[in-house]
């Protein structure tokens, strides 16, 4: 599926192929603001996709659609919450409107909330949920009708290590983790038979050089220190990664985005309700 028929139909024309491994797909990319997210929509962009980088904090998705187009590809940006569906209604209603149909969706939204299940708040376990598992469902029932309509799509969700085996203090976190790494399998199942030509990945990063270790809350971060495996600043991540990872350094947004790549393109044709795990070798 391309921009629009219509131009499709002039590129063909003139011959002006927009090159790439993705190119002229239409993808959204939720969290695009920052760290693992703005990555996979840069590199999306970069290869010829049209991506919609969407995230809670609009002035970082219009920084990220900026970054998109200055290297000379093309976004928009838009202000979502994934764990609002209405929110999810009017942008995929947005996408179908502008482009005539979506390809490509990379669930990959979500924060960490960690500390010792028995001094985790319920407000705060929802919270979580709601954000990491409910926004991932919530990208998946919506998006899949319009992937089914423009002749089918990859879903690829963000999961994590944490979403195949446990850690002290990260409990709640693997509980999101989890569900998102059997809903992608269950969907993908659901999916591939009943003929909608849609498949549905999931990725596992490992220690990646984000935000998102900053932002976790103090108790994280005081459990962690408890067990002397680092604190919040970035050379303790890095030792962290040499100790966990055998290839003994954290992680770049961009050994994620690869993976992200392969998944929404059509060099992973035959893969679904598979999950690629990215994490230096972590779970070896
Ligand atoms: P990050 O904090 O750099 O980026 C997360 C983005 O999600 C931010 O831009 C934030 O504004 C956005 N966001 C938060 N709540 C939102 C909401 N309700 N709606 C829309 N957007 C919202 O973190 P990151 O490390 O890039 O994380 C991206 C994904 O990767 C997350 O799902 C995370 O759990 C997962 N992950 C990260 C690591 C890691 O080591 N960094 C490891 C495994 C998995």
């Amino acid at each position: 599926m391309g921009y629009s028929p219509k131009l499709t139909f002039y590129v063909g024309v003139f011959a002006v192929q927009q090159a790439g491994r993705v190119a002229n797909k239409i993808a959204i990319v939720t969290g695009a603001a920052s760290g693992i997210g703005q990555a996979c929509a840069l590199r999306l962009g970069q290869e010829g996709a049209f991506v919609l980088a969407t995230d809670i904090d609009p002035a970082g998705a219009e920084a990220t659609a900026g970054l998109i187009a200055a290297a000379g590809g093309q976004a928009s940006a838009h202000a979502h919450d994934v764990a609002e569906e209405s929110a999810w209604q009017t942008l995929v209603g947005e996408a179908v409107a502008a482009h005539g149909g979506l390809d490509v969706l990379v669930n990959n939204a979500g924060i960490a909330i960690g500390g010792s299940i028995i001094e985790m708040s319920l407000v705060d376990w929802r919270r979580q949920q709601s954000i990491n598992l409910d926004g991932v469902f919530l990208g998946v029932k919506h998006a899949l009708p319009a992937m089914t309509d423009s002749g089918g799509g990859s879903i690829i969700n963000i999961s994590s290590v944490a979403g195949i085996k446990g850690a002290a203090n990260l409990a709640a976190y693997n509980a999101t983790k989890g569900g998102v790494r059997l809903f992608t399998k269950g969907v993908a199942i659901e999916a591939a038979r009943k003929g909608w030509n849609v498949r549905v990945n999931s990725v596992h990063p490992g220690i990646i050089r984000t935000a998102i270790w900053d932002k976790a809350n103090p108790e994280f971060w005081a459990e962690m220190e408890d067990e002397d495996a680092g604190g919040a600043n970035r050379i303790e991540l890095e030792e962290m990664a040499a100790v966990q990872a055998p290839l003994g350094r954290v992680g770049d947004p961009g050994d994620i985005a690869g993976g992200v790549l392969f998944l929404a393109s059509d060099d992973s044709s035959y893969m679904t309700g598979t999950e690629l795990i990215i994490d230096g070798g972590i779970c070896a």
